[in-house]
């Protein structure tokens, strides 16, 4: 087993040692690192990340630095957010907005999004960002489902993919448009001017722990995108995730490259890092990499938050970041979403000389639940140890069983002892589907994984992906690793197919590095390669060389679409698909 142990460079660890801070943690103690409202009224988001800030000694200091398409900038100081946030939630009063009633955005990354996430949360209604590049059918889906009641957008978003289905919304009251100066109708309003209308104070009204505060739908990998929602208390979890894993110290310039629109773009490109006290940037523009490597140099960036699939466009790329930029002040890399496979977290090791940190959560438990911490040797392809005050398992789960797997090495259903503070409360409208998530007080996560003798966690595939071929139980991603490791190999993913004699046949669909011919000598040589490392049981018999791997729009593969277009079935759900 190869472990890298990297050097800790620049500020000392948060945590220093796994083992004993694990054992003694307990979420009471760290609870007492946040604030709380005024006068016992409660556990409110929106104070712990930007009035205590704005009201303390990180007055003036830089909240958010928004990074526009032009590549021009905006500081918008703690100060800042919380007066405009004030003013947005007033905005919410005067139109008869109370607590619990659903706020929804559809914005591209701009500071509006994030003055309408505090003044919502402030003022207890939920918040639920939307990701901008969605039609208006994905639109119309979330907004009905999650009785949208005000809805912040842009003119030309609301041309676009409002006016369509404005008449099949019949609890929308109002619409809010950053980018008018006038109203357009009685219900489709100018934001700036009803912000030009209030006050800059607000007073949080008292807010309990276990209040409505975030509304998300997931990525819809593995069907219907399913609403989760989240509760003020969740704040907790960012405040400590913040700390132990993204290792934030005052000083940092942090970027989390994810849309709010997905997860972790609310709790790690929003919450998590101004509950730190932290410069979060906000770029608005879309992946592009030198756009991005030059962000990470003109804005010093220390510790970086992005994805796999973003970590394996960029080792597609013929650059040499640290040779092209400045990237001296960047000190950690974290990547979440998808697996990271063992060679990208060499690559990445090797390429900006920090550690990247594979870590893994999911939208309903809100925030990072096994991680890798910077104090503790990485093993590449591994998701790490459960965060200090989370309970993990392997289970073994029939109809009529469940049982936790003590020895080690054993594969089974990942999961989570009930009790960290960011666990979804609900899945909208779907009570029978929440419950079955959990037996007695063990939360499924619908993933399989396998622990080490050391506690270390590896993933092996979702629980719906599994493919039993000839008796074994295949997961994706040890077979999709294995084919990247093959040189004209740039992305892999690999589906069941049903066959009469072994059950299910392990085919592959295969994104080749650039150069490369997709022929049948090429095919045959991936294969070999599989199989000399797999075995032939486990090794695709089938190939198939594609131009590129149909994904959601954060960004997964999305394997039941390949089997779907493979056998000819239905291809379900779309509203996340990446080029629609
Ligand atoms: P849906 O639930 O709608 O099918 P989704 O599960 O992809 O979509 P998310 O909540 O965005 O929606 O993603 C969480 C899932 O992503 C996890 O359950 C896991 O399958 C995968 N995942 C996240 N991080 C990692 C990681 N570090 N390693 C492996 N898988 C990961
Ligand atoms: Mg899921």
């Amino acid at each position: 087993m190869h472990e890298i142990n990297y050097q800790p460079v620049l500020a000392e660890p948060n945590l220093i040692d796994y083992d004993s801070y694990y054992q003694s943690f307990t979420w009471d103690n760290e609870f007492q690192n946040l604030d709380s409202l005024p006068e016992g009224r409660g556990l409110n988001i929106a104070h712990e990340a930007v009035d205590r800030h704005a009201t303390g000694l990180l007055k003036n200091h830089v909240a958010i630095r928004w990074v526009r398409k032009d590549r021009s900038v905006k500081d918008i100081t703690f100060q800042d957010l919380y007066t405009h946030s004030n003013q947005f939630a007033n905005v919410l009063t005067l139109l008869g907005v109370t607590k619990g009633d659903t706020v929804f955005t559809l914005l591209g990354r701009i500071p509006e999004l994030y003055v309408a996430a505090f003044g919502a949360l402030k003022k207890t209604a939920v918040f639920c960002p939307l990701f901008s590049v969605f039609g208006p059918e994905p639109v119309y889906q979330r907004l009905s489902r999650g009785d949208a009641k005000i809805l912040v957008t842009t003119l030309d978003l609301y041309e676009r993919k409002i006016t369509p289905i404005l008449n099949r919304l019949p609890k929308l009251q109002y619409v809010l448009l950053t980018d008018v100066q006038t109203d357009i109708n009685n219900t489709v309003l100018s934001l700036p001017l009803l912000m030009d209308k209030t006050s800059t104070s607000f007073i949080i009204p008292p807010t309990k722990s276990d209040d409505a505060a975030l509304l998300h739908f997931t990525s819809g990998t593995t069907g219907m995108p399913k609403g989760a929602l989240h509760i003020h208390h969740a704040v907790l979890t960012h405040q400590v995730t913040g700390k132990l894993v993204l290792d934030l110290h005052p000083d940092d310039m942090y970027w989390c490259t994810a849309d709010p629109g997905w997860v972790t773009g609310t709790s790690y490109g929003i919450i998590a890092p101004l509950v730190n006290g932290v410069t979060s940037i906000v770029d608005e523009e879309e992946f592009d990499a030198a756009r991005w490597y030059s962000i990470l140099e003109e804005h010093k960036i220390t510790v970086w938050y992005t994805a796999p699939t973003a970590i394996r466009r960029l080792m597609r790329m013929n650059i040499q970041p640290t040779k092209q930029y400045n990237l001296e002040h960047l000190r950690l890399i974290l990547s979440v979403g998808e697996p990271l496979h063992a060679d990208a977290v060499r690559w990445v090791q090797k390429t900006f000389e920090v550690p990247v940190l594979d870590n893994w959560w999911q939208t309903e438990t809100g925030g990072i639940m096994i991680s890798n911490y910077r104090n503790m040797p990485v093993r590449p392809g591994s998701m790490g140890k459960p965060l200090p005050g989370v309970e993990a398992g392997i289970a073994e789960i029939t109809e009529d069983k469940f049982r936790i797997i003590t020895k080690t090495g054993k594969e089974g259903h990942l999961v989570l002892k009930c009790g960290w503070p960011s666990m979804f409360k609900a899945y909208l409208n779907e009570k029978e589907r929440y419950k079955k998530c959990f037996h007695g007080k063990w939360y499924i996560t619908g993933d399989l994984a396998s622990r080490d003798k050391d506690g270390y966690f590896w993933f092996v595939g979702r629980a719906d992906d599994i493919i039993k071929t000839s008796g074994h139980m295949v997961g994706p991603f040890e077979v999709e690793s294995c084919l990247m490791q093959h040189d004209a190999v740039a992305e892999a993913a690999v589906i069941g197919k049903p066959n009469a004699t072994i059950g299910e046949m392990v085919k592959a669909f295969i994104v080749l590095k650039s150069g490369n011919k997709p022929d049948e000598n090429l095919k045959l040589d991936i294969i070999a390669h599989a199989r000399k490392k797999l075995g032939p049981a486990v090794a695709p018999k089938e190939l198939a060389f594609i131009e590129s791997l149909p994904k959601t729009r954060s960004g997964k593969i999305l394997r039941r679409l390949l089997k779907a277009r493979e056998l000819g079935l239905p291809e379900g759900d779309l509203s996340t698909l990446e080029s629609s």
